[in-house]
């Protein structure tokens, strides 16, 4: 019997040719087949019609997919690979019985505490206290890196419920706070709200709004993601807005594909159509015209966070940003858009291949020789931060709009 999980049309859309290959960060790291998007959607037909059955090799390679989506990009045929990878995984993970240690890291240490701020407070409070040498050379090493992850010190703040445009009012906006971003980069919020009002945009962000599920649907748990999906448009709905305005990429690849999350549920899937469409990233949103040119003679870079650049195609707009400060001091980074490892929790997941493409990216950051490097997602931010540190290296790590904030007036 076929278990029909994933699309049949959708896999079949795959015809081998290999071009995904050189784009996709594990295989060019592993060398092996098995690891790359056609290796894996190969994987994902067999499983399907019971050629090969979900094992722990087969969860290696599964596992091992950062889910960042490079591969579409650079495939010819149009493969929704995001898509035939989060219902592949929906599948095994219903179907796969995991260690007790890896159930204990996925469904306890991380889903039960990314996506509920307070409780991610509470573990931020407590890693300052792991973080003291009596406690700290005590810990494993697995430990002592994942405390490097964490930021010293995180601003934690909501977004206010309603706050004024600055400038002639031009529109409403929506605002996503976010589960990780109001826990740690409560400053970056401001700044964001900040550069809407200035441009005119009064900016409402509902209190009933949550999680907006990101963290579910990459690993597997579809149901919850569309929990979080229908409480989000819910939420949002009872506000007259012009766009909906996010500052993490992560979730905003997952918020614009809430129609498609949901497009088999007749009660929602309008509705999810039409919330997705408002959805934007803070760079697609603001324009450059606004920014004054900094005149401080820094060199500025900027890193893709891959799920801005690859399912959401925005790779343009914040260079534009970043340039409209920094001008001439502008360099463009080597493999800019290949993943730096963080990959929403993929970093505390599967360190090792982690640990590798952090270091590629570091590698490539400091040939720059710039000073600042931006980017637009929490994680991207953590992981590079971290690397740059265990490197020896002073280079700053800054979000597009803390860096526009900083550096543009
Ligand atoms: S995913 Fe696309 S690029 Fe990769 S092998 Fe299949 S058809 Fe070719
Ligand atoms: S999502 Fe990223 S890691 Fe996974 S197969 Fe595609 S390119 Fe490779």
């Amino acid at each position: 019997m076929i278990q029909n999980f994933i699309s049949e049309e959708k896999s079949l859309a795959c015809v081998h040719c290999g071009l995904c290959l050189s784009a996709c960060p594990t295989y060019l790291e592993t060398g092996n087949e098995n690891d790359s998007p056609r290796g894996r959607i190969y994987l994902m037909r067999n499983i399907q019609t019971q050629r090969v059955t979900v094992d722990n090799t087969v969860m290696r390679h599964i596992d091992l997919c950062l889910g960042c989506r490079a591969c579409e990009n650079a495939c010819p045929s149009g493969v929704e690979y995001g898509h035939l990878l989060e219902h592949a995984r929906d599948y095994f993970e219903k179907t796969h019985n995991r260690s007790f240690s890896q159930t204990f890291l996925r469904r306890i240490a991380i889903e039960q505490v990314f996506p509920f701020p307070w409780r991610l407070k509470f573990v931020l409070f407590f890693s300052t206290i792991l973080r003291l040498p009596i406690f700290r050379w005590a810990l494993p090493q697995f430990a002592k890196e994942s405390l490097l992850l964490l930021p010293k010190e995180a601003i934690s703040k909501s977004p206010p419920e309603y706050s004024p445009s600055l400038e002639k009012n031009v529109g409403r906006v929506g605002f996503i706070e976010g589960c990780v971003m109001q826990v740690m980069f409560g400053a970056t919020h401001d700044n964001s709200i900040a550069l809407l009002n200035q441009q005119g945009w009064d900016v409402a962000s509902p209190k009933k709004q949550g999680c907006c599920g990101a963290l579910y649907a990459h690993s597997g748990q579809l149901d919850k993601a569309r929990e979080c999906a229908r409480n989000n448009i819910a939420a949002f709905e009872r506000e007259k807005l012009d766009a909906i305005i996010i500052n993490a990429a992560g979730c905003g690849s997952t918020l614009k594909e809430y129609g498609q999350l949901l497009g088999n549920d007749p009660a929602w899937s309008e509705r999810a159509a039409r919330f997705s469409a408002k959805v934007k990233d803070l760079s697609e949103w603001i324009t450059p015209e606004n920014l004054k040119p900094s005149n401080r003679e820094i060199i500025v870079t900027y890193q893709d966070a891959c799920h801005l650049a690859h399912p959401q195609g925005v790779t343009a707009e914040p260079r534009e940003l970043v340039k409209a400060v920094a001008g001439d001091n502008y360099i463009e980074l080597q493999e800019a858009d290949v993943c730096c490892g963080s990959a929403g929790s993929y970093n505390l997941t599967e360190p090792e291949m982690a640990k590798k493409l952090q270091n590629r990216k570091v590698r490539n950051l400091i040939d720059t020789g710039a000073e600042i490097v931006v980017t637009a997602n929490p994680g991207c931010l953590l992981q590079i931060q971290s690397g740059l540190k265990k490197a020896g290296s002073g280079m700053k790590i800054m979000h597009l709009a803390d860096y526009l904030i900083e550096y543009g007036e």
